[in-house]
């Protein structure tokens, strides 16, 4: 499966992990269809924005209960930062749609660069 890319990103709502909740286990990195996630140098799940594809098997496999869609998500959560990053760098377009899902959804916390 090809990574969404340009006006395809539009698409999605994604997820919010709250890290400070989150216990390491692993399981939502293992179910996830695109490699949308990843342990962070701290033994947490981080979210690598732009691959994620909405199908939202991370969800009910957390057993902590600490990732929601976007939508769903506790705004204390979505003001956190560094519980996502971007696979690459994204183009002028792609900016454009990322600030307007942060806008859409809420979303304060700042990326990892
Ligand atoms: S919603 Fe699906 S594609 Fe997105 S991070 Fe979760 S498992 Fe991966
Ligand atoms: S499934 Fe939940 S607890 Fe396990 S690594 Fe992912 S976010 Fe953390």
């Amino acid at each position: 499966m090809s990574a969404p890319t340009g006006e395809e990103l539009k698409k999605y709502e994604r997820i919010v992990i709250d890290q400070d909740i989150c216990i390491s286990c692993g399981a939502c990195v293992a179910v996830c269809p695109t490699q949308a996630l990843e342990m962070d140098e701290n033994a947490k799940a981080r979210l690598i924005w732009d691959l994620c594809i909405d199908d939202r098997s991370c969800i009910s496999v957390c057993p902590v209960n600490c990732i929601w869609q976007t939508s769903q998500a506790p705004d204390d959560s979505k003001a956190k930062s560094g519980w996502y990053r971007f696979s690459r760098e994204l183009d002028d377009t792609e900016k454009k749609i990322f600030e307007e899902w942060k806008q859409n959804y809420g979303i304060t916390g700042d990326p990892v660069q």
